[in-house]
C-alpha cells in the first residue's frame, strides 16, 4: 500500500505526465520542417509591437473596396484566375489587406493551378482557423489573427514540406516587395 504522501505524489505525477508526454510527443512526431521555421521564411522583419484594433464591420466597409470587404468580412470568394497576385513572383511579404498584418512569405508561395494565390505555410502565429460547412462539407477556413478578416481555406493537398495548401483570395492580401518597408499596421 502507498502511504498518503506517496499517493498524493503519484496523483500529482499522473496529472502532469499526460501534458508532458503530449508536448514531447508532438515535437518528436511532427517536427516543424526546417524550411517552415519562421526565421527562414521572413523576408521583412515582422512587427513585434502590435497595436490593438477595435473596428466594426462598418468601419472596414468604409476603408475597403466593396469586393475586398465582401471577402474579408462577409467570407466571400473572388472568381478564380482574377487575382493579379497569381503572377506575382517577386520576393516579399503578403500582408492582410485590411489591417496589414504580415500573413505569408513569398518563400511559401507556389503555383497550385487552382486560380487562387496559394501558399504551403503561413507566417507563424499570424492566422487562425475554424471549420465551416458552407458548401455542405467540412472545410477549414482561416483568417487574420489580428482583424479576423477571412483569407481563404486550407486543404491537405499541398506540396512538401507541409503538405498543406492555403488557398487565398488575392483581394484579401497586399504584396510588399523585399526592397520596400512594410506599411504601418492599421489602427
Ligand atoms: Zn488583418
Amino acid at each position: 500500500m502507498m502511504d498518503r504522501a506517496s499517493f498524493l505524489q503519484h496523483l500529482a505525477w499522473a496529472s502532469i505526465a499526460p501534458f508532458a508526454l503530449s508536448a514531447c510527443g508532438r515535437s518528436q512526431s511532427t517536427p516543424v520542417p526546417e524550411a517552415a521555421a519562421s526565421d527562414t521564411l521572413d523576408v521583412h522583419p515582422l512587427p513585434t509591437d502590435i497595436p490593438p484594433l477595435d473596428k466594426t464591420k462598418e468601419d472596414w466597409r468604409d476603408r475597403l473596396s466593396a469586393d475586398a470587404y465582401q471577402i474579408l468580412f462577409e467570407a466571400g470568394t473572388e472568381p478564380r484566375y482574377s487575382s493579379p497576385l497569381l503572377k506575382e513572383e517577386r520576393t516579399g511579404t503578403y500582408i492582410c489587406a485590411a489591417c496589414r498584418l504580415p500573413l505569408f512569405s513569398s518563400k511559401t508561395k507556389y503555383e497550385s493551378g487552382t486560380g487562387w494565390p496559394s501558399f504551403w505555410a503561413p507566417l507563424e502565429g499570424q492566422i487562425e482557423t475554424k471549420k465551416d460547412m458552407k458548401l455542405g462539407y467540412q472545410r477549414t477556413e482561416y483568417h487574420c489573427v489580428r482583424c479576423g478578416g477571412h483569407q481563404g481555406h486550407v486543404f491537405e493537398d499541398g506540396p512538401e514540406p507541409t503538405g498543406l495548401r492555403y488557398c487565398n483570395n488575392g483581394l484579401a492580401l497586399a504584396f510588399v516587395p523585399a526592397e520596400e518597408s512594410l506599411p504601418p499596421l492599421r489602427t
